[in-house]
């Protein structure tokens, strides 16, 4: 009861102080609130549909963490693609500071900067394990901050789907022949590959894809992989699933921070972001890990999917352009050819060794 008594009373006396002390700031307008009590409020903006398996939740956990982890002086809310700014329109408003921070995968500004598919994914490129290395031990990171300080922005590694299916068609891929005036839904250099092959590679957002599939207006599309495609319900508007993802081996989702906004926080917020990316990084491989078996199962029992195999020669063809591709968008300029040096580095010294471990070890098990 006294201890009570007692709470409350210091209650009273912190109120009444608090008051006074917003009451004086507000006389004098010139004291500032204590850096560790200042609310940020601000807003994610995303490329994906809203609540979307993974792709969606991502941010909405990376949002809820950093929410919990500074006891709400970091307050984001997450806006889906449309509700703000459109999917394809995140970068731009991030870098103009509409939003404060944005999610989405980097190969989506491939028409403004040809380049930074190379943090998203690479088509024969390295798979999750692999770019996590990359970026985070390789040097990748700094390269990427280097890229995107022009547009005043500050990316970060927040999720990863694994290597990707092959995408949906409506008619068998049996040969190279079949690639041509193929028109697919395909981001990225995949979609470049694509179009050297004879296709017409399409950009969409996800909102759109099912539609698009569903009326003809594209004969195939990739998404991701079981998990997120049944999520789509892309099993209902196409016949075919193939695979390997031979144009998204371990595609790399970023966050994106405008650099003004970034700067504006104090030193253990900045922290809880870099922690906070970096968990959702890796909680969403884990989760397309552990979905994705199911959902194939779902697609192939109840939805009678088709599932097949890309032809050995159309993969290796589409292997042959791929390098052409990378080695030319390489050739912009000075940043993109340090860019794919280091990208390819990485790659030859972490395949050397991977196939002596990873591919070793599964081919044994
Ligand atoms: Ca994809």
């Amino acid at each position: 009861m006294l201890k009570g008594l007692t709470r409350l009373i210091c209650l009273f006396l912190i109120v009444t102080i608090a008051g006074c002390g917003s009451e004086q700031q507000g006389a004098a307008g010139a004291n500032p609130v204590a850096e560790d009590q200042k609310i940020f409020r601000w807003k994610l903006i995303t490329t994906w549909p809203k609540n979307l398996p993974a792709l969606g939740t991502a941010p909405e956990k990376l949002a809820d963490q950093l929410r919990v982890m500074s006891n709400g002086r970091l307050d984001i809310k997450v806006y889906g693609a449309g509700e703000l700014v459109g999917a394809f329109e995140v970068f731009d408003a991030v870098s103009q500071g509409t939003a404060e921070m944005g999610h989405g995968a980097a190969y989506y500004w491939r028409g403004k900067l040809p380049v930074a598919a190379m943090f998203s994914t690479v088509p024969f490129g390295m798979n999750a394990q692999e770019m996590n290395g990359w970026l985070h031990y390789g040097g990748g990171m700094e390269l990427w901050r280097e890229l995107y300080a022009p547009f005043s922005l500050v990316p970060f590694a927040c999720g990863n789907s694994g290597v990707q299916m092959g995408g949906w068609f409506n008619k068998e891929i049996n040969s190279l022949a079949d690639l041509q005036g193929l028109k697919m839904r395909i981001p990225g250099l995949g979609g470049e590959v694509l179009k050297r092959a004879g296709g017409t590679p399409v950009s969409l957002p996800g909102s759109e894809v099912y539609t698009a599939l569903q009326t003809g207006v594209i004969d195939a599309t990739e998404w991701v992989g079981p998990y997120n495609d049944l999520a789509l319900a892309l099993h209902s508007a196409a016949k075919y699933y193939y695979y390997p993802g031979w144009h998204e081996p371990g595609s790399t989702l970023e966050a994106i921070v405008n650099k003004e906004a970034w700067d504006s926080l104090p030193a253990d917020l900045q922290a809880m972001v870099r922690v906070a990316t970096r968990a959702v990084n890796d909680d969403t491989l884990s989760e397309f890990t552990a979905r994705n078996n199911a959902a194939l199962q779902t697609l192939l029992t109840d939805h009678d999917v088709e599932l097949r195999v890309l032809p050995d020669d159309v993969v290796n063809q589409l292997k042959t352009t791929a390098k052409t591709v990378v080695a030319e968008m390489a050739m912009e300029d000075e940043l993109s050819q340090r860019i794919y040096d280091s990208y390819m580095a990485f790659l030859e010294d972490v395949r050397a060794y991977h196939r002596i471990s990873e591919q070793a070890y599964i081919n044994a098990r």
